[in-house]
């Protein structure tokens, strides 16, 4: 789009927008053509094949609805015209709280028709320095209505320990907070509604860290199209989509595998640790003693 619009378009778009965030819309991206053009990974030296491996054992239990199509690399185009409610309310917990109002009982994608249970919003510490970001509630989450309940939730919760650390302190959640049926990953539609609900929790936590977990929170997070070979390995300077927060400017992201998939690959695990190990020290934490 170009950077002048006319002041009609200008003012009609301005209308709709004001429309959209009536409706308790905030955020609106462009779809890019190519996702090479905004990539922000180097590919080189990557073995294609090991790619297409990884990507689709990381995916296999949900339908690999992201692996299988081209990914569209999504660009925000506008600014947000609307404050959200929770702008200015200083209080974490207050401001998660507000959030979990203005989500209510959503029906603004499809998912909400689809057999889910309940709406698995998030749990945790309000002032969590780490904050892990899955990809969507499967059957436990649905029913106990919390995020990462599961077996892929014991292997998380181990995980955490192994960091020396306890759920409790840190902060859940995953893109989409609706059980996508029959384990499914999210469809893009789905992850483009319900994200911006997570990037306010994460701007309302403010967490020193944020860990995607496996492909599908990583790309929707860092909004790029890449491998786990690729993303893993580094941090990310990452900011939430479409939140404005005047006294944060945003907080570090790792990618790691998703438990589902260290569970169905245990040999994996050690290349887990070394992306916790990363986070660990960039958090001043140690790993604790091993009971003896
Ligand atoms: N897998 C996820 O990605 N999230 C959950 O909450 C549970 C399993």
């Amino acid at each position: 789009m170009p950077r002048s619009l006319n002041p009609e378009l200008r003012r009609a778009v301005a209308e709709r927008l004001r429309f959209y965030n009536e409706l308790g819309i905030y955020d609106f991206y462009r779809r890019t053509r190519s996702v090479e053009a905004t990539s922000a990974v180097a590919v080189a030296d990557i073995d294609d094949r090991d790619n297409q491996l990884e990507l689709g054992e990381e995916m296999s239990p949900r339908k690999a609805t992201m692996a299988a199509t081209p990914v569209a690399v999504e660009e925000s185009i506008f600014e947000v015209i609307a404050p959200k409610p929770e702008q200015g309310v200083s209080d974490p917990a207050k401001a998660l709280k507000i959030i979990r109002e203005d989500l209510g009982d959503c029906t603004r994608c499809a998912l909400h028709k689809q057999g889910r249970k309940q709406i698995v919003f998030g749990v945790g510490n309000p002032n969590a320095e780490l904050l892990f970001v899955g990809e969507g509630p499967g059957a436990d989450e649905d029913e106990q209505g919390e995020p990462f309940v599961g077996r892929s939730g014991q292997l998380l919760t181990n995980m955490i320990k192994a960091m020396g650390l306890t759920r409790e302190q840190v902060y859940i959640a995953n893109i989409v907070k609706c059980r996508p049926p029959g384990n499914r990953a999210p469809e893009r539609e789905e992850s483009e509604t319900c994200s911006p609900f997570l990037m306010r929790q994460i701007a309302a936590i403010k967490p020193k860290i944020v860990v995607a977990l496996g492909a599908v929170a990583a790309k929707t997070l860092l909004a790029m199209s890449a491998s786990m070979v690729q993303l893993r390995g580094r941090f990310y300077d990452f900011r939430p989509a479409g939140v404005r927060s005047p006294d944060w400017d945003g907080c570090k992201l790792a990618v790691t595998y998703h438990p589902a998939f260290l569970l169905r690959d245990p040999r994996q695990k050690g290349e887990a640790w070394k992306d916790l190990q990363m986070v660990m020290k960039e958090l001043g934490l140690k790993a604790p003693k091993p009971a003896t």
